[in-house]
């Protein structure tokens, strides 16, 4: 038994890589990485790595985690600029047994000492998505529509879960401004005896609820990843909207330790990809009912056509 569930159709290439090694009886931290790596390079998904959107001084701040559901170990980098895979140095520093989430220079003197690879992350494109958002009236800083944080859960034959998460936070955001993805038990939390669970969204809001630690901390009492996931998104969003008149995005999957998984979020359009032992990586469309419940249905060719088309459409300023 393995399997993987991510946010987002933007980690359909990499969840394949990554089921491939799964399937043949690779480690989960292995296979969460590669798969992790493989969105960070793509230089069209513009939230995470490599053409990624910058925050309001142009340059490209990145926040990444990763956690061992064995060990409980976790790594994590925030506003690292300038190098190509934060998820890996997250993963590196996982290893650590202290000093493990490391911030901006900081996080920057280490990848360098360990001789990760330097690469200048801010692209044309994201340039001219900048330009054009300058150009904009001035608007509320929220995370734009479809292709938002990468987060995975990861299951290997041997039992393991693992966690990671890759992104550049919202766009436009302050500089040193760091999101729920490198905050365990926010962006992301695995423990293999359970389950693992991973968010995107509106991370001040994320936050509020340690979403992710919630999620794996109803299925410990029990619950199936669907209801879990549905229970805590419900309750987060009903608490925010009750005590601060509304609450941000928040989407999240989960997957237990038996390979059973489940998504649930407070948005329309909500995309995530799913892979499991004898099935190709499929992605799913999330729809809220009105009564925030939420049911999935298998992407369409046509909307598969239409995502990578929109992804790389010319950038019209
Ligand atoms: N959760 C991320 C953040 O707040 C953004 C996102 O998922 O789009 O940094």
């Amino acid at each position: 038994m393995w399997g993987m569930i991510a946010t987002w159709r933007m980690a359909l290439e990499g969840v394949g890589k990554g089921a491939e090694m799964l399937r043949q009886g690779g480690d989960a931290g292995d296979a969460v990485e590669r798969a992790v790596r493989e969105v960070e390079d793509f230089p069209y998904y513009k939230s995470v790595g490599y053409g990624g959107l910058p925050n309001e001084d142009m340059e490209v701040e990145l926040d990444a985690a990763f956690m061992d559901g064995d060990t409980l170990d976790i790594g994590a980098v925030a506003a690292i600029k300038d190098y190509a895979n934060p998820v890996s140095i997250a993963r590196r520093l996982s290893g650590e047994p202290v000093n493990s989430v490391l911030v901006g220079e900081g996080a920057e003197r280490f990848a360098h000492k360990e001789g990760f690879e330097r690469k200048n992350m801010l692209t044309d494109r994201a340039k001219a998505f900048y330009r054009k958002r300058k150009k904009e009236d001035e608007q509320e800083l929220k995370p734009y529509k479809g292709h938002d944080t990468v987060g995975m859960v990861c299951l290997d034959q041997k039992g393991k879960m693992t966690a990671a998460t890759s992104t550049s936070g919202l766009f436009m955001k302050k500089k040193g401004r760091v999101g729920d993805s490198p905050i365990a038990g926010s962006g992301f939390y695995a423990d293999s005896k359970v389950g693992g669970a991973s968010a995107t969204g509106l991370g001040e809001d994320l936050m509020k609820g340690c979403i992710s630690y919630e999620i794996v901390r109803l299925m410990k009492e029990g619950l199936h990843p669907q209801e879990a996931c549905e229970r805590a998104v419900l309750s987060l969003d009903r608490e925010l909207k009750e005590r601060r008149g509304k609450a941000g995005d928040l989407s999240l999957i989960a997957m237990n330790n038996k390979g059973e998984w489940g998504a649930a979020t407070n948005i329309q359009g909500f995309s995530f990809v799913v892979a499991a032992e004898g099935a190709e990586p499929k992605v799913y469309l999330a729809t809220l009912g009105e009564d925030g419940r939420c049911t999935f249905q298998e992407a369409s060719r046509e909307w598969m056509e239409d995502y990578m088309r929109t992804r790389m459409a010319p950038v019209e300023e």
